[in-house]
């Protein structure tokens, strides 16, 4: 059926299902909610998508007439408080006054094989044929490339900010040569032993604490921290594309920008 925007009216529960399908919500144990967080409207005909569900996100969704906001970050974190207040508070009830569906997929997107945060990473810095760290939980959550030849340690660097379009958080080295290279976007920094036990050369995630810089300098592995909101941006864009190829929905990504 095509609507007055000449796009294909396609129902909640329909994309619903297609995208719990997609990227096998049931397959990975998360800290919050995936799939529809918060119902809104029945039928579907433009989606916006973005890192976090933050209350300007939802503003441009309202100016846009979105039918659903997609998201990586959504809302019921275990352990927050369940009490609706304040800024949730505010971010609910414009969802809710403007019948504006919210769907938020976490790990099992930054998982997915070809749309997820991880693999679109891998293909924004060309980094060839990424597979799993198996020694890691779930799959797929940290990835590992060997580079066809050594790259040096700064020459790393310069790539990631040039592609990624900002300078970096943080990163730690001694200009050594990386062949092996490890990465897992947003706060993955706690991976940073894994991946020097398995022998990687480099280890690139989003954040940086105190205690990874030590484990960068004792265990000889270049960290780099490339920001949690810059490393994921990718894999909710990608997802968006798929769904306006494949449902022919309006998309537009909205990147709210986050120096984090
Ligand atoms: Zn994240």
């Amino acid at each position: 059926m095509r609507n007055k925007r000449g796009a294909k009216d396609v129902k909640r529960a329909e994309l619903q299902s297609y995208l719990n399908n997609f990227l096998a919500i049931d397959r990975v144990k998360d800290y919050c909610p995936n799939g529809l967080q918060v119902e809104g409207r029945d039928s579907i005909q433009k989606i916006i998508t973005g890192v976090t569900a933050c209350q300007a996100l939802i503003e441009h969704a309202v100016a846009e007439d979105a039918d659903a906001i997609l998201v990586h970050h959504g809302y019921f974190w275990k352990g927050e408080p369940a009490e609706i207040l304040g800024m949730k508070k505010r971010r609910l009830q414009l969802l809710l006054r403007n019948d504006i569906n919210l769907f938020a997929y976490h790990l099992p997107l930054d998982v997915h094989p070809r749309l997820g945060n991880n693999a679109q990473l891998a293909r924004l810095m060309d980094w060839p044929d990424p597979s799993p760290l198996t020694t890691v939980e779930p799959e797929g959550v940290v990835m590992y490339a060997e580079l066809s030849h050594d790259e040096s340690a700064v020459s790393l660097a310069e790539q990631l900010e040039q592609r990624l379009g900002r300078p970096l958080f943080c990163a730690e080295h001694n200009d050594q040569a990386i062949r092996r290279i490890a990465w897992c976007t947003g706060g993955g920094q706690g991976f940073i032993d894994a991946a020097a036990q398995a022998g990687c050369d480099a280890f690139i995630t989003g954040e940086v604490s105190e205690q990874t810089i030590h484990s960068a300098r004792e265990q000889g592995i270049a960290f780099y921290a490339a920001g949690h909101h810059a490393t994921e941006r990718y894999g909710i864009q990608a997802l968006g594309e798929h769904l306006a190829e494949q449902f022919g929905f309006a998309h537009r990504f909205i990147d709210i920008d986050s120096p984090a």
